[in-house]
């Protein structure tokens, strides 16, 4: 035991005595670092519980820190139980890795994250789990792919880049029909645009609404929103779910550092003001993008006409005009211009930055070659050359000017 005999010296420095008063209270929660973790005795230390969070162990297993994290986000997506992972990527490779053996089949959408796709032809099948990819768009075609080995399904709303917002609620339909697991990256949706555990907005999840089972999170997105930190969450209800990712995630070794828990937790309160602040710059660019003689397709999903629409209307708009899209949209620039002409438009930019990510204050622009991240060209999309639009949260005037004066410079009319 530590006593005032040890306050002298060296030791003083390492075991001294002065334990400040309880009762310190303020906006922000306190952050607790460690590695070790102390017991009373060795009693306690062996019986210590750490999986259903009722008490410490180990840094890796939690900390004050992480576990207010996790129930957080619990609240932010209508889960029961979290576990942080150190990046989004890691999210969905953990899922993976905790829930598919050799011998199991994986289905991902054609739209997939791109590195969800990389992991399923590397890794997953070096392990010997085999990957379909199916048309997001068509549920007929996900129920094709279900056979007897599939174990897991990968769902996004909408798809990465060319944005189309599937009929999530009958994907997931399909998948229990089937009693296959359903995944959702819900990094979009944030938590905030729908609720990935209670689909149709009739209950809070469990028992009767329709949900997925699973809910993985690039936390590096809206939740940071200051593109500096890199987390992700898996989400679930189910327990004993939870617990295979939890004890897969403790087998990896995988873990978030305080300081960056701490960020997280810094942002969340303003998610919800910044997730609708980035979605009304989207659609102020995406609307002048639509009278563009240079845009062939508007890909936001929010907008009419664009893939998928319907389904985004009937997830996220139920109370017509409330809805929200977040802040990434695409553009298809028509196929006369080449591939240099919209290079030389996104390094003309000044205010939009070239820059993979999103979520942030700072507007970003990628060019994408779409021809070779999908199977084949969606029919749901007219040709052209696609660039994606993340909005930061500058000035929309100051941004519609940028975008003005490099298509004026790059993008010639004709
Ligand atoms: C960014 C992103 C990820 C990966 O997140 P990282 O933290 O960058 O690994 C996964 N899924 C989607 C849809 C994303 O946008």
């Amino acid at each position: 035991m530590t006593d005032s005999n040890f306050s002298k010296g060296m030791t003083g420095l390492i075991h001294h005595p002065y334990t400040p008063p309880a009762g310190f209270d303020a906006p922000q929660p306190g952050v607790f670092k460690a590695s070790t973790v102390y017991f009373p005795s060795v009693a306690d230390m062996r019986q210590r519980e750490w999986k259903d969070k009722s008490a410490y162990t180990y840094g890796l297993h939690g900390t004050p820190t992480t576990y207010m994290l996790e129930e957080r986000l619990c609240t932010l997506e209508g889960g029961a139980q979290c576990v942080l992972v150190p990046s989004g990527l890691a999210s969905l490779a953990t899922v993976a890795l905790a829930l598919l053996k050799s011998g199991d089949e994986l289905l991902l959408p054609d739209n997939a994250y791109g590195p969800n796709k990389a992991l399923a032809e590397g890794e997953l099948r070096h392990y010997g789990i085999t990957h379909q990819l199916y048309d997001p768009m068509d549920p007929d075609d996900l129920t094709r792919k279900i056979n007897a080995r599939t174990r897991l399904v990968w769902l996004e709303a909408p798809g990465s880049v060319s944005m189309e917002f599937p009929d999530l609620p009958e994907l997931v339909r399909r998948c229990k029909a089937q009693s296959v697991l359903s995944a959702l990256d819900n990094t979009w949706g944030s938590g905030l645009a729908f609720k990935p555990f209670d689909l149709l907005g009739d209950g809070s999840g469990e028992q009767g609404s329709l949900a997925v089972e699973i809910s993985a999170h690039a936390l590096t997105k809206y939740p940071s929103g200051g593109g500096d930190v890199l987390m992700g969450s898996i989400i679930t209800q189910d327990p004993s779910l939870h617990l295979k990712i939890k004890l897969c995630h403790m087998r990896l070794g995988l873990g978030v550092g305080a300081n960056d828990a701490e960020t997280v937790l810094r942002s969340l309160p303003s998610i919800a003001l910044r997730y609708a602040a980035h979605d009304q710059t989207a659609r102020s660019l995406a609307a002048w993008w639509q009278k563009q003689a240079q845009c062939a397709q508007l890909l936001h999903p929010a907008f009419e006409g664009a893939p998928g629409h319907a389904h985004w209307q009937a997830l996220c708009d139920r109370s017509p005009g409330t809805g929200l899209a977040a802040g990434l949209f695409s553009v298809m620039i028509a196929p006369r211009y080449t591939q240099a002409q919209v290079d030389a438009f996104c390094d003309g930019l000044k205010l939009f930055k070239i820059g993979y990510s999103w979520g942030g204050p700072v507007s970003l622009v990628v060019p994408y070659g779409l021809a070779s991240m999908r199977q084949s060209w969606p029919a749901h999309l007219k040709p052209g050359t696609l660039v994606r639009f993340s909005a930061g949260l500058e000035s929309v005037q100051d941004l519609l000017l940028d975008l003005h004066q490099s298509a004026h410079a790059h993008l010639p009319l004709v």
